[in-house]
């Protein structure tokens, strides 16, 4: 009889409620095996299990963050291979199992070296979060480039971006719609199979019907960076026109994200989000930059040597004049307490919102994104406040 087989590879969690994509199922039986969640239930569990006690607690799926820049002092526009270190782990440790490190502008160097580095990371961490980049930065809207360095926008031109979408690792692409050399991007990124978006932008209806076509089917961060009828008035006058607010509202098919940090968007507009697109089309998103974790202070948005200033008052980021806001500094955990006191979204809702829609929404939902037998065991262990207790990637615990 062997003494030693302590290397048991099948975990069971137990002693709490587990949050599946549409309701709670409570004194949950959820046994991991390898890297997979292979069964869901209650009752026994097998005998050569681990035990995790989730005491009184939830399980919960990992976080989803699709719009996010860096932690902890780093931002993944250092390109370096410790920033993007830092940053990933900085929000594993908020609950974030599945991370699309997001560009800035910036220049092609920049933007090369931070894919790189991502990539270095991906394939050289056997725990790495890393799913793919979101290609965000640099083709803003010039009138609409917020708290980014203004001397790193550019309109898209195939002869930089294909040499992004050759790395093979961008998974979002994102472009302002009215821009020249849009539907160019928007085909190019289609071919590529990632998922579309339109952000830092003022498009019109019209402009964001012909990018629908191409194959866009989300927008960035809604209210913040984006066209409403107030702003294509001065850009159409009248009659006035229909912006990307009602274009996202009146499509079933779009989708959108919500930073629900608590200090971009009022608790009515959350909820009115929530209730307009539901929680299959809205996404829960940080859009976090490096003061995450830090002292308030002054910090650089995107690269260190040339992006550009905000101050952290340790809720949010403020850009250099103090008048508008620059990304928050929180991880998924708060936005997800945050969502779920301030609307009626039920628990399920909530987390669905931070993990299985952004899983659909990238076509990743086959693998990851709910507690499901099959998918890979990227669980969070909450307490009953929703604070992250462990964290697991691919049944590794990693926090
Ligand atoms: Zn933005
Ligand atoms: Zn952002």
């Amino acid at each position: 009889m062997s003494t030693t087989n302590n290397s048991t590879s099948c975990t069971v969690f137990v002693g709490g409620s587990a949050i599946l994509s549409n309701r709670i199922l409570e004194s949950a039986v959820v046994v991991c095996r390898d890297s997979k969640i292979v069964s869901l239930g209650t009752g026994k569990w097998p005998k050569d299990a681990s035990v995790v006690d989730l005491r009184g607690g939830y399980l919960s799926p990992g976080f989803i963050d699709l719009h996010v820049h860096g932690g902890n002092g780093a931002d993944f526009m250092d390109g370096t291979k410790q920033a993007v270190e830092t940053s990933c782990l900085a929000h594993l440790k908020h609950g974030t199992t599945t991370i699309f490190p997001t560009t800035t502008t910036g220049s092609p160097q920049q933007i090369l070296a931070m894919i790189d580095a991502c990539q270095q990371v991906k394939s050289q961490q056997v725990d790495s979060n890393i799913e793919g980049v979101h290609l965000y930065g640099p083709y803003f809207a010039a009138d609409k480039v917020g708290c980014h360095s203004v001397q790193g926008r550019r309109d898209p031109e195939g002869a930089e971006f294909d040499r992004y979408f050759a790395t093979g690792l961008v998974r979002i692409a994102t472009c302002a719609a009215e821009l020249a050399g849009a539907r160019r991007f928007y085909k190019e990124s289609k071919r590529q199979g990632c998922f579309i978006t339109c952000g830092h932008s003022n498009a019109s209806w019209t402009e964001m019907q012909l990018a629908y076509k191409a194959g866009m089917r989300h927008v960035d961060h809604f209210w913040c960076a984006m066209s409403s009828v107030p702003s294509l008035r001065q850009r159409f006058n009248v009659p006035m026109q229909a912006s990307m607010a009602e274009f996202v509202l009146m499509h079933r098919e779009m989708s959108t994200e919500v930073i629900a940090d608590g200090s971009h968007l009022s608790p009515e507009l959350l909820e009115f989000a929530y209730r307009m697109k539901g929680a299959d089309r809205l996404c829960l998103v940080t859009d976090c930059n490096r003061a995450l974790d830090q002292p308030v202070g002054k910090y650089r948005f995107g690269n260190e040597y040339d992006g550009s200033w905000f101050e952290s008052d340790g809720q949010v980021g403020w850009s250099e004049d103090g008048e508008s806001l620059a990304s928050s500094i929180v991880g998924m955990d708060h936005v997800v307490r945050h969502m779920k006191r301030s609307t009626t979204a039920s628990l399920p809702e909530v987390i669905r919102m931070a993990s299985l829609t952004p899983a659909e929404r990238t076509g990743i939902d086959k693998r990851t994104g709910s507690i499901q037998p099959g998918k890979q065991a990227n669980l969070l262990v909450l307490s009953k406040q929703l604070r992250v207790k462990q964290v697991f990637v691919r049944g590794n615990r990693v926090a």
